[in-house]
């Protein structure tokens, strides 16, 4: 894994002054950026003061992070209704239009307004993050049309980095593959299927991956990586790839660090992890929804509902790093299934059944008992291979480890769960 000469890729920051700071500095520090952002957007953006009214809240009322729970959640969908109501914004905008550079368009149809100076830094820091360093050359290989991400979120971020950046843009894969190896560009932004895709591009040219083409790092985005896909291509090219999380309304939320612990959240953000449901907060390690703030003060969504499961940790990183991570985008919560307080989600039970090879199929059944929930994991072991001795224990362990709840393992025999089975069969009854 090439590093810049000279440089300890693990004690790169972007702001390490930020970056690093000590756990009670940083809530001081995020509640005093909240407190200002609140009372800007309440006297800025007709939206958040209407927001703030509903509930009877004044600025002085959000003092703590704790107090955001008095406010509602903004979802996406939310955003589209009020934008239809009161257009372009939704009265969100914290800036007069004719203070804007841009007006960014994205599905939905969402319309964003694009600030005069890029002054997020989530995105740098999770480029640096991921060891891009100043003089690299980056292609930018998301879409350059309509949507905020790649033209101000990420050009922006590599400017500000230090990269030289072409503006590659999708598509054209045989020409990205020309670009790659006559601008013998080193820092790759894009999602990780399109690297797949330059990786078979360039092996149909006749290229050697790691003699004609230089990339030495990576920034995905948009997709989350699959482990295997990740090695992979780490591999195939020679370069590291890292992750990072956000969307396009509110901008980074996550990124790795080169320990590849889960996805720091960047220090112009705050993120809760929520019950969708309640609003309420839920502790560290719990999964919830990804809600999100930014201080961005020309589009201030407070409270934004990603619509996302994860859960955020905050033990300690070897990167030096200080912020809570989120573990992993779990999937949608909308498709997430409440057990005992505790969302589990179809990709959770995956991602058990993948820590095990001996386990073919498998199947979280829940019932009710006594007025509890029961967790049941339905195994289907592998052809010719019996439920060794050990595994039992080593699968309820899975279980603890990637759910937070205690299960029950049933071994059954080949065939008995079809493929086209339901991930999560919940066969609770409540009267
Ligand atoms: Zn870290």
């Amino acid at each position: 894994m090439a590093a810049p000469e000279g440089t300890d890729p693990m004690l790169a920051f972007f702001r390490k002054n930020l970056e690093t700071m000590p756990h009670p500095k940083r809530i001081e520090y995020l509640q005093r950026k909240l407190r200002g952002i609140v009372q800007y957007a309440y006297k800025h953006s007709p939206a958040i003061r209407r927001r703030l009214d509903s509930v009877g809240l004044k600025p002085r009322d959000i003092q703590r992070v704790k107090d955001l729970e008095k406010l509602p959640i903004t979802k996406k969908s939310d955003l589209i209704e009020l934008q239809k109501k009161d257009p372009p914004f939704g009265g969100f905008e914290g800036v007069p239009i004719h203070e804007l550079r841009r007006i960014y368009a994205s599905p939905g149809p969402l319309y964003e307004p694009g600030e005069m100076d890029y002054e997020e830094i989530g995105w740098a820091q999770a480029m640096v993050a991921a060891g891009f360093r100043s003089g690299d050359i980056a292609v930018n290989t998301f879409s350059y049309h309509m949507v905020p991400f790649a033209l101000n979120m990420l050009d922006n971020s590599l400017f500000k980095v230090g990269c030289i950046t072409v503006p590659a843009g999708i598509g054209n894969t045989e020409q990205q593959v020309h670009l790659l190896k006559n601008l013998k560009a080193s820092a790759f932004c894009g999602t990780p299927s399109f690297l797949l895709n330059l990786a078979e591009k360039a092996g149909e040219m006749g290229l050697d991956l790691r003699k004609d083409v230089n990339l030495r790092v990576g920034l995905v985005a948009a997709e989350m990586v699959p482990e295997s896909l990740r090695s992979s291509l780490e591999e195939r090219f020679g370069m590291t790839i890292r992750q990072s999380y956000g969307t396009a309304d509110i901008g980074c939320l996550g990124y790795e660090c080169m320990a590849r612990t889960g996805m720091h959240v960047p220090d112009d953000k705050l993120v809760e992890i929520v019950d969708p449901l309640t609003g309420k907060q839920l502790p560290f390690d719990t999964p919830g929804e990804v809600v999100g703030t930014t201080f961005n003060r020309v589009y201030p969504l407070i409270r934004f509902g990603t619509g996302d499961l994860s859960l955020l940790t905050k033990s300690p990183c070897p990167c030096g790093r200080t912020s809570p991570r989120l573990v992993k985008i779990l999937g949608r919560i909308d498709q997430a299934t409440k057990v005992r307080g505790l969302f589990v989600h179809p990709g959770q039970v995956d991602d058990i059944g993948s820590r095990h090879p001996e386990i073919a199929r498998c199947q979280v059944v829940l019932r009710r008992a006594e007025h509890k929930d029961l967790l049941i994991l339905r195994i289907e072991p592998r052809q010719g291979l019996s439920a060794r001795e050990g595994l039992k224990e080593e699968v309820e362990k899975s279980i603890r480890d990637v759910l937070k709840l205690r299960g029950d393992i049933e071994f059954v025999s080949p065939g008995t769960i079809p493929p086209e089975a339901k991930k999560i069969e919940d066969q609770r009854t409540w009267e």
